[in-house]
């Protein structure tokens, strides 16, 4: 008889965006007239940029010619586009990556999920609180986190790593040992980042205890001030204890084309083992490759035009981000990230729960957000909206809050 992968039983919280899109279904039914404006969501919304689509235009019309059509891509990805990646994203900051420790990939949440494949089961994963939760979900699927205690909203095996508005949401050094560290900056959903100096002090405990770190950097390219590392190969030692995860999600507005990468270090290893090969093996086992047209698209942001018009793109979700900052700060809200990441992390008014306050401004100002409590218990009391909607509607948004 078949039986089921019992972890999957233990998985929680998956409900937090079907929970929110059912509570605007009914609002919306009782309220057909309702404008309502939708800050709650991770996806972009301005389309690819012109670079982008001409190189689409190019490749689709290469796979229609006998003489340059492309089957199978090469399974860590095409050179053209690594060898791009390794000079721009790493050679020009100072970080010595080289193209065949680059794997490309359909996007940073399957490497994120799968990359715990090549550890063994007994290691002890840490989390930051809030956290993304793929990272996770894919570990309890594994059954690498032990059962769930109810009570205190946490799985029994994994080490927390509170992100607080006390510790500018970067986790202090736990007491425990984790195995494998999974950190994100600019991080979802506090906004965040996390400066060069602190991030070199997780490099240094990772080497001292022999932990990995799993880095992931899904919103680099909303970096825009000094200090701030772009990637954690930028800290001495970190090509000894660390894997990066990038995408072109939200750097170029890949959500539906798909598109990412991951660096595995050849000298990378785990307890004694290097970790470049399994991975490799992973990759050749379980996964075909992005398409040659979206690879060739990716490619396209690297040129000049591409990389003005991607930063454009940034500019203007950047820009969002601060009408909505500035809007709630001077509105008397207490408002964090925003400014290196397109996520705004504010703190619930009168210490409301997450999801009072969800209901409240649906239900007075329309306006959807995410609530801090479904990305951990770290995020009770706080709110996440995001700048991916339209200039337009961040400034409409604002407008409401502001006469609440
Ligand atoms: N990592 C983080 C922190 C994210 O917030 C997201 C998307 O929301 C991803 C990874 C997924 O990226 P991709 O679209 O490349 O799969």
């Amino acid at each position: 008889m078949a039986t089921i992968n019992k972890n999957y039983l233990k998985l929680q919280g998956s409900y937090l965006f079907s929970t929110i899109a059912k509570k605007v279904a009914a609002y919306s039914a009782e309220h057909p007239e309702a404008d309502i404006i939708r800050l709650g969501i991770g996806d972009v919304t301005k389309p690819l940029c012109p670079a982008v689509i001409e190189s689409l235009h190019k490749s689709v019309d290469e796979m229609g010619g006998a003489d340059t059509f492309k089957g199978y891509a090469p399974d860590l990805g095409y050179e053209f586009l690594r060898n791009v990646i390794a000079e721009k994203d790493f050679h020009d900051r100072g970080c010595d990556i080289a193209p065949d420790e680059i794997f490309v990939s359909d996007g940073a949440k399957s490497d994120c999920g799968a990359i715990q494949e090549i550890f063994g089961l007994d290691n002890k994963i840490a989390v930051c609180d809030p956290v993304y939760p793929v990272y996770v979900d894919s570990n309890v699927m594994a059954g690498r986190t032990g059962e769930y205690d109810e009570g205190l909203q946490r799985f029994k095996d994994v080490v927390y790593l509170p992100c607080t508005r006390d510790n500018g949401f970067v986790p202090e050094i736990p007491d425990e040992v984790p195995d494998l560290i999974y950190l994100c900056y600019p991080n979802n959903p506090t906004g965040a980042v996390i400066k060069k100096a602190q991030l070199q002090k997780w490099v240094d405990y990772a080497l001292k205890n022999g932990s990995i770190i799993l880095y992931d950097a899904a919103y680099e390219a909303f970096i825009s001030e000094d200090d701030v590392p772009h990637s954690i190969y930028e800290c001495e030692g970190a090509k000894g204890c660390a894997i990066e995860f990038r995408s072109f999600s939200k750097t170029a507005g890949f959500t539906g084309l798909r598109l990412g990468y991951t660096v595995i270090p050849k000298e990378l290893k785990a307890g004694g083992e290097e970790l470049w090969p399994l991975w490799a093996r992973r990759h050749g086992t379980r996964y075909n490759g992005a398409p040659y047209i979206v690879q060739r698209a990716g490619a396209a942001i690297y040129t000049d035009e591409g990389r003005a018009q991607v930063r454009e793109q940034i500019a203007g979700y950047l820009e969002n981000a601060r009408i909505i900052s500035e809007g709630l700060r001077s509105a008397g809200y207490e408002v964090y990230g925003g400014v290196n990441a397109p996520y705004i992390w504010m703190k619930t008014p009168d210490g409301m729960s997450s999801w009072d306050f969800f209901d409240y401004l649906l239900e007075n100002v329309q306006i959807v957000g995410t609530p801090g409590s479904g990305f951990g218990p770290g995020g009770e009391g706080y709110f996440r909206l995001t700048a991916f909607g339209s200039r337009e509607n961040s400034l409409r948004a604002i407008d409401r809050i502001k006469n609440l």
